[in-house]
This record gives structure tokens, sequence and C-alpha cells, in this order.
């Protein structure tokens, strides 16, 4: 079976998640998709998390209407800080010798990987698919690589144009792109809308998910939309509430 880790903070998990996934589900045939919400992420500091247990559960009720996906306990809470490649490895220490594990992942995080702990093991250890991400483009894979494994800054453009979903093969890496997701949602964004009506909360978030953060009052102290932020929120609302309609007329 073809099987992929997605790792986040998931604070909380949201569509645009849930359409990458999605979009990777079918294009690459996968059998589970692992949603693994990190308690301690490398890169962000744990102060400014909600507590890990509220992030699964909106994990466990956003995945619970496609068989595919699967919210995963791998990095539930031990005190240190949960590092990609000991994920990896815990998670194919699990899986049969025949299945194949992809790595799903963002472009706006793959710009940073090669400050990851351990990259050149990691990028080894399993295909990654890099998943296109508004404001983020797809063509910087070339100069986001880790200096050694880079190649040719010319030829990995190149190939980048040629193959807007292709794949990118190294020594030492094989990278597919994912170019067909356009969400444009954060869950910066939901954290800011949270005191927002339920139905408007919905339209980023699976209404279940939403219907939790009210009930648990989760984000009540997030930074608040200010004047200039409230045009923005209310584009990605409008914006959001576009494609939720044309979603439900599929
Ligand atoms: P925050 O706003 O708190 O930084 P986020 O929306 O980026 O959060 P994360 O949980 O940090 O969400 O992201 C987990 C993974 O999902 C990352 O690989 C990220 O690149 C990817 N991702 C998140 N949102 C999108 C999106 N709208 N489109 C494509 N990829 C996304």
């Amino acid at each position: 079976m073809r099987v992929a880790l997605f790792g986040g903070t998931f604070d909380p998990v949201h569509c645009g998640h849930l359409a990458i996934a999605r979009a990777a589900a079918e294009r690459f045939s996968l059998g589970r998709v692992y949603f693994v919400p990190a308690d301690i992420p490398p890169h962000k500091s744990k102060q400014q998390l909600t507590d890990f247990q509220h992030r699964f559960a909106m994990l466990a009720l956003a995945t619970a209407e496609d068989k595919r996906f699967v919210p995963s306990l791998l990095d539930a809470p031990t005190g240190r800080p949960n590092y990609s490649i000991d994920t990896v490895r815990r998670l194919k220490s699990q899986l049969k010798k025949s299945d194949q594990l992809f790595y799903l992942i963002g472009m706006d995080a793959f710009k940073d990987i090669s400050t990851w702990h351990q990259v050149e093991q990691l990028l080894a250890e399993c295909e990654f698919i890099v998943a296109s991400r508004p404001g983020f483009s797809l063509a910087e894979i070339g100069r986001v690589l880790p200096d050694k494994l880079r190649p040719k800054h010319e030829v990995v453009k190149a190939m980048a144009k040629q193959q807007p979903s292709g794949t990118i093969s190294l020594p030492g890496a094989t990278i597919h792109l994912l170019s067909d997701v356009e969400e444009r949602v954060s869950s910066t964004q939901v954290r800011r809308a949270a005191k927002r009506p339920v139905t408007q909360l919905a339209r980023y978030v699976p209404r279940m998910v939403a219907e939790y953060i009210k009930k648990q009052r989760l984000y009540a102290n997030a930074a608040p939309a200010n004047t200039t932020e409230t045009g923005k929120t209310a584009r990605v609302l409008s914006f959001a509430a576009g494609r939720h309609k044309k979603a439900r007329s599929h």
C-alpha cells in the first residue's frame, strides 16, 4: 500500500490541510494518509501552541469521514521536540515491507527544509510530495534544497517549468510536485477568526471542528483581526465561501 505521513502543528486543522491530503491521495493512489500533529515542533515555540489533546481531537473530527485519513499519535507528548526523521523511522517500523512511504508537505514548509534535523537522511528515507501553496512557488525547489543535493539551479528550474506536476529525481532525493492545490486558508487566519459565528468559521474548517473550537473556547486570546486585517480576513472568508459553495455543488 502507498502511505503518506503528513506532519504539522494543525492548530487547528483546516480545509487547506484536507485539500492537499485529498489531492495527494488521488494523484498518488494513497491508501492511508497519517495526519501527525507534533507536540513540540522544532521550529515553533510550545508556549504559543494549543494543547496537543485539543489539536488531536480536532484532527480526529476532521478526518472521520475519509477512510484513507488517519489521525496519528506518533508525535504524542514525550517532553522532547519532534524531529521528522524520528517520526518517519517510527512509522516505517510499523509498516509492512511492501508499503511505500511518502512525506507530504506544503511548499511554505519545504522552503526551510535545509534547516531540518538530519535533512539528507530524511530525504533519503522516503519520497517527498511537495504541494503548492498560494504565495510559495514550486519553481523555487532547486534553490531550497540542501547544498549537498542541490543540482544546478537552471536544471531544476527547467524541470519544474516543464513539469508543473512532475517528479524531480536526484541522487539522494525524489520529490514529486503537486501543483493543483490553491487553498489560501491558514491556521493563523482560523485562530484570528475564532470569535466569529460557527457558520462563518465553518467556511474554512470542517463544521465539527468549528463547533469544537466554540465549545472549548479555543483561541479566545488569539490576536484579533485589527482594522487592516479585518479586510484581509473578509477577503479570505469570501474566497473560502466561494470554494465552499463550489465544493458542495459537485
Ligand atoms: P500556521 O498558520 O499556524 O503557521 P499552517 O496553516 O501553515 O499554520 P501547519 O499545521 O503549520 O498549518 O501546516 C502543516 C502542513 O500543511 C505544512 O506542510 C504546510 O505547508 C501545509 N499546509 C498548511 N496549509 C496549507 C495550504 N493552505 N496549502 C498547502 N499546504 C498547506
